[in-house]
């Protein structure tokens, strides 16, 4: 996997330099703590965590008096931490139990990049020497099975997939079942993200959830997230949370955006911790998320 600070230190994603200097300001009146509100939302850093930011922040202010550039970006980084969470526990359920392989699900709309994160990840654990074997359950789509094998090729992970237009579920228990046969480390099942209507999504994502218990546990269901979406993307996002059980987030795009304040809304929205970033389209742009590398890069 790419190093996060490398790679976020070359994208967009900062939000610091702004923020930084207002905070720097001699005088800190009304007009400028608006300002300051108003560009952690414009980063989608989201209304609630930003008014507990700003406030905060007022205090420390005020108990400090004047202050360096070094103590506005501490108090900032500070806080920024503080909504991410330190603690939070973004474990990612890649390990084999005994003989039988960790079953990652990936759910989430199409277009947010489900199959080349799935890519990406079978890179990662090929490269770590695991055996992975790739589920093409997005059945719906002719290209999808193909782009799948594709990466599947590229990585050296198996594929299994089924006839277009045929059960997902059966293609993800067929995948499961080739992963215990082969003794894979690895199961990773790429979804089709149809939002047509919440019924019918739960119907599919429930039922291939359903029929992978008949053979394995599904360790990991990460939901895939588009960064530059904001607050659209979060409210699509929030049906497949209602539908199934999400164990974590995988943010993509994260390259092409500003708004790096979306990894701060979007687990307080959803209540799952951001585990995955994506920073490009290549095999190797996939990393884990590191709350104090991510501020730092936010910070500038
Ligand atoms: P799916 O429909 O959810 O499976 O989405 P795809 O995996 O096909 O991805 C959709 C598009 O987003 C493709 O062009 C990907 O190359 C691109 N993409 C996926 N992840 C990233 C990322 O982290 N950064 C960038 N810049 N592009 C990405």
């Amino acid at each position: 996997m790419v190093r996060l600070r490398a790679r976020l230190a070359r994208s967009q994603t900062t939000l610091g330099k702004g923020l930084l200097e207002l905070l720097s300001r001699d005088r800190l009146d009304d007009d400028v703590w608006d300002e300051i509100e108003e560009t952690l939302i414009g980063a989608d850093v989201g209304v609630a965590p930003t008014q507990v930011m700003v406030e905060e922040l007022r205090t420390r202010v005020k108990v400090l008096g004047s202050r360096t550039p070094d103590e506005v970006r501490g108090l900032l980084r500070e806080q920024l931490l503080a909504q991410i969470g330190t603690d939070t526990d973004r474990t990612l359920h890649v390990t084999k139990h005994g003989e039988r392989p960790a079953v990652v699900l990936v759910v989430g709309v199409n277009g947010t990049g489900k199959t080349t994160t799935t890519g990406k990840l079978a890179r990662s654990l090929v490269g770590d020497g695991k055996h992975v074997v790739l589920g093409a359950a997005d059945t719906f789509r002719a290209a999808a099975a193909d782009q799948l094998q594709t990466w599947g090729d590229r990585v050296g992970a198996e594929v299994v997939r089924g006839p277009e237009g045929g059960d997902p579920a059966s293609v993800a228990f067929d995948a499961v079942a080739k992963g215990m046969d082969v003794k894979a480390d690895a199961v990773i099942v790429d979804t089709a993200g149809r939002l047509h209507t919440k019924t019918g999504l739960m119907d599919e994502l429930g039922k291939v959830k359903r029929v992978i218990e008949k053979k394995a546990t599904v360790d990991e269901v990460l939901l895939v997230l588009d960064a530059t979406t904001g607050q659209n993307g979060m409210r699509q996002a929030q049906v497949f949370a209602e539908v199934v059980n999400i164990t974590g987030i995988a943010l993509t795009k994260l390259d092409g955006t500003a708004k790096g304040g979306i990894v701060i809304s979007v687990q307080r929205e959803l209540g799952v911790p951001v585990k995955l970033v994506g920073l490009g389209e290549g095999p190797d742009d996939l990393a884990p998320f590191d709350p104090e590398v991510f501020v730092d890069a936010l910070l500038g």
